[in-house]
């Protein structure tokens, strides 16, 4: 799960992590409200959205009287925000973040990821901030500096001073920088992050180490133990074929392309959208609709598929083991009963019942496609799709 930075300064704020004041705004009169008990010359409006790249896209914005700050806030509110994270069609803004402006001296990168190779936390830091990390990693990979953290004791003391002896940060400073990085570990931990990005991590001309961005991404998987974070889930970022998936159950992820894929199994599910792929066609969705799957979760999973603009065919490749053939046959039937099925639809079923999901298909009239095997299928509608 993803937040906006304003709510990751918040938790960063919390455990001592030096972030500039702020105050979220939902208006421009909000933001002026803000500005003004900020009582700093200097403000930045910033556009709240689960993506990066804002700054260049327009949507980072230094204003140094409160008159900059409302027309800035006005144009950045419900503005549709495009940066290289949100995909082409962008994200509107409907929160911004009014923060007091940071005499910044030189802007620094570091992250934590969990990384899998080690199969433990791994802080990464890098003199290049502020520009993109993916860009370094691949131009100058000898300017990120990793730490591989030892679970049972966390990120010691003595790395986060490599860290920062590594990246150049001024002697003078590097007290504020280990605490920082410290106090950042501690979050990551506490909080079963996934990723945390500070990309820029700052020096300031008055001698502090701050977070001037905050991108904290957290392990879904543990979110039944972070209640408090759950809080901060704004379902306005999140695709509403995904919020409706997850109400069943669904591992659903929607992606760029128009075949609907309704598998099951995570592995057969992946296999189904390289084999699309392997025949030149785009999957629209990553779908697993799990081995336990009812005739309504079935349903539901069509539905949401069907609910897809850009779905163009759907193939539903389906390995019956512990999933009954029929069960997925019925699910189907019932979905296209209720909101109708005009694209075409492949199906290849193996497995439990085969015989019996086979008959349910056949004698509901609807015109479907049979596949006789896995590729077999996916040819079939890459070629449908095509048309
Ligand atoms: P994004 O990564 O989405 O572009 P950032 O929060 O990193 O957004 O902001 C982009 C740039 O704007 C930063 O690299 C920094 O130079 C500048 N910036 C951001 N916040 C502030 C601030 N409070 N004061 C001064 N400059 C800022
Ligand atoms: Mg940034």
């Amino acid at each position: 799960m993803n937040i906006h930075e304003y709510q990751g300064k918040e938790i960063l704020r919390s455990y001592g992590v030096a972030v500039p004041n702020g105050k979220v705004a939902f208006s421009v009169d909000e933001a002026v409200e803000a500005a003004k008990s900020l009582g700093t010359e200097v403000n930045v409006v910033k556009a709240q959205i689960h993506a990066g790249g804002r700054g260049k896209a327009g949507g980072v914005k230094v204003a140094k009287s409160l008159d900059e700050v409302r027309t800035y806030a006005d144009e950045i509110l419900g503005k549709t925000l495009v940066t290289h994270q949100t995909g082409p069609e962008g994200k509107e803004v409907k929160r911004l973040l009014i923060e007091e402006g940071c005499d910044i001296k030189s802007e620094y990168y570091v992250g934590l990821v969990v990384d899998r190779a080690t199969d433990r936390i791994v802080m990464m830091a890098s003199e290049e901030g502020g520009t993109e990390i993916e860009e370094v990693a691949e131009e100058t990979p000898e300017k990120i500096f990793k730490e591989v953290i030892d679970p049972v004791v966390g990120l010691m003391p003595y790395q986060a001073r490599r860290l920062a002896f590594n990246i150049n940060i001024p002697k003078d400073l590097v007290r504020e920088a280990v605490k920082f990085m410290l106090g950042l570990y501690q979050v990551f931990a506490d909080k079963d992050c996934s990723i945390a990005e500070i990309n820029p991590l700052v020096t300031t001309g008055d001698g502090k180490v701050m977070a001037l961005d905050a991108k904290l991404n957290f392990d879904s998987n543990a979110l039944y133990r972070q209640k408090a974070i759950l809080e901060y889930r704004d379902l306005d970022e999140e695709d509403p074929k995904e919020i409706e998936a997850s109400k069943y159950d669904l591992s659903y992820i929607s992606l760029d392309g128009n075949i609907g894929c309704m598998v099951n199994g995570a592995g057969l599910a992946m296999a189904t959208m390289d084999i699309i792929k392997h025949y030149n066609g785009d999957p629209a969705n990553f779908l697993d609709v799990g081995g336990g799957a009812t005739k309504e979760k079935v349903t539901e999973a069509f539905k949401i598929i069907l609910s897809d603009e850009n779905v163009k065919g759907i193939y539903v490749n389906i390995f019956g083991g512990i999933m009954k053939c029929d069960v997925i046959a019925e699910g189907v039937v019932a979905a296209t009963k209720e909101v109708g099925l005009e694209i075409p639809l492949v199906v290849r079923l193996e497995g439990t019942n085969v015989d019996l999901g086979k008959k349910i298909l056949e004698e509901s009239g609807l015109d479907i496609t049979a596949a006789d095997s896995m590729a077999d299928g996916a040819e079939k509608i890459v070629s449908l799709v095509k048309g």
